[in-house]
């Protein structure tokens, strides 16, 4: 194929017609995989030779736009994580959808920069921010921010609560100068808690892990105990991250209790909903996340259960004034004013440690307006009955057993053997190297668990069934100790 011409002057192309048929061949290549996927296995192992191709020098000629797409093609596409593929049930990770991917496309060649200025890309994020505050009934004057993802809107949430406790000031002063600050979320919380409390300078020490029950719910009792030994400590408790669906078993936490403890405490309520709270969206969902209403923050991700392409984090406050507050800065060449383009303040970048951002109001824009809210809604109710479904065939099957409830779309099971840690190990790399179906594992009480996470919207009956078959039948082979690689399914 001819070399795609760039012009002297620009990095445009001086041919766009030979651009325009490359640029339709590589989206007919994206809409080919997505369109296949489930021909496809659902991961494979990075042969050495593509792993090798990562590791060349830049060479002294450009390579050239159908070059370069081919190099996407032979070693790029056929081995990412594979989270698109129906089969993929490994941590929690959302699908993406087709749509998804030409919004993308579109932000891209707009080329909008999302910290600020008067531009209707802000408006349409507005616009998805007043939606958020809809769902989940928050009041107008509630404030909105996309973010990378739930991490960082958990990190926002900590800031601002920073704020709630010791006033503006400690934006300059810093924390040290202060109180002791203390902050509560159960055993079973994500790991971005302990790290927002890292980042924001009170350290992971000053978090408190309070126990769960035996449905891996948030103890309140538990917790109104360690908040009433901190305030004798002479500790000021300031954050309390309820989790509206854990990462190991989809557990929602009793949110409407601990919004109550809060309340009385006057501490700030936050609630990581990564996943879980778009399941506000779900009829049959939106009744486990009774209290979420009464939160001071949300976070969650538009890029799990919302199948919006990745990255797609959302933080929602209640406090939209105390929001601002903790992150607005003056500086002089971002001076707003009442016409032109420097008009329309409060910008994006007041509310998050962010300046240039990109457009991911759009492509979640797109999921929202061309699917509609109840099919996101219907997907959500699926991958829970889907999750249920999985549920009753481990329970007949005699050789399998359940490590932990499915409240939700998580599905924690094992292979029963003398030496079941080893044993369900080794199936997990055996599924994921099959490419069948590709589940995680983690550790439930102690026990190395299976763990299917059912996020995709692609993902049916029959890649649950595929997976519980192969996950017997490759226990079979590895508890006799003979090789994976010889069962035939
Ligand atoms: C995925 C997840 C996170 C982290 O979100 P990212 O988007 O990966 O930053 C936090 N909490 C829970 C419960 C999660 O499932």
């Amino acid at each position: 194929m001819a070399m795609l011409k760039i012009s002297e002057d620009t990095l445009d192309p001086s041919d766009w017609q030979a651009f325009r048929l490359q640029g339709h061949r590589m989206l007919d290549d994206m809409l080919d995989y997505l369109e296949h996927l489930r021909e496809r296995p659902v991961w494979q192992t990075i042969p050495q030779e593509v792993r090798a191709s990562f590791r060349q020098p830049l060479g002294g000629e450009p390579l050239g736009l159908a070059a370069a797409h081919d190099a996407f093609m032979r070693n790029v596409l056929p081995y990412s994580v594979g989270n698109a593929h129906p089969g993929f049930m490994g941590w929690v990770h959302g699908g993406g959808t087709p749509v998804g991917m030409l919004a993308e496309m579109l932000a891209a060649g707009l080329n909008a920069n999302l910290g600020g200025r008067d531009q209707t890309p802000i408006e349409m994020e507005r616009q998805v921010v007043r939606w958020v505050r809809e769902w989940f009934g928050f009041p107008e004057s509630a404030s909105g921010l996309f973010v990378t993802g739930t991490s960082m809107a958990n990190l926002i949430g900590v800031l601002i609560a920073r704020t709630a406790a010791s006033g503006v000031s400690v934006r300059q002063n810093g924390v040290a100068a202060g109180q002791r600050l203390s902050a509560y979320t159960s055993a079973s919380a994500h790991v971005s808690i302990a790290r927002a409390m890292d980042i924001a300078g009170i350290g992971s020490g000053a978090l408190r892990m309070i126990p769960v029950n035996s449905r891996h719910q948030l103890d309140v009792a538990a917790l109104e105990r360690a908040i009433a030994a901190d305030r004798q400590a002479g500790l000021t408790p300031f954050f309390i991250a309820g989790t509206a669906g854990t990462v190991d078993v989809g557990a929602v936490d009793p949110l409407a209790a601990i919004a109550q403890v809060a309340q009385r405490e006057k501490i700030w309520f936050h609630v990581d909903g990564a996943y879980g709270a778009l399941g506000i969206l779900a009829e049959d969902i939106a009744p486990h996340l009774q209290g979420i209403e009464r939160a001071d923050s949300i976070a969650f991700d538009f890029h799990k259960w919302g199948q919006v392409p990745y990255d797609a984090g959302f933080i929602l406050v209640r406090d939209g004034a105390l929001h601002h507050s903790t992150f607005a800065s003056p500086a002089a060449y971002l001076k707003r004013e009442a016409r032109g383009m420097a008009a329309g303040s409060p910008w994006p970048c007041d509310f998050g440690p962010d300046l240039s951002r990109g457009f991911r109001a759009l492509k979640t824009w797109f999921t929202i307006t061309v699917y509609g809210t109840e099919k996101l809604g219907r997907v959500i109710s699926n991958t829970c009955a889907l999750a249920q479904h999985m549920k009753r065939r481990i329970e007949a099957a005699p050789m399998l057993e359940l490590l932990a409830p499915v409240a939700l779309n998580i599905v924690c099971f094992r292979y029963r053997s003398e030496d079941a840690d080893r044993v369900n190990a080794d199936i997990v790399v055996a599924l994921q190297e099959s490419g069948i179906a590709a589940p995680s594992t983690t550790v439930i009480g102690g026990q190395l668990a299976i763990r299917a996470a059912i996020v995709n919207h692609r993902t049916n009956a029959g890649d649950i069934d595929a997976l519980i078959d192969a996950t017997i039948a490759f226990g079979e082979a590895i508890a006799k100790n003979a090789n994976p690689d010889t069962v035939q399914l």
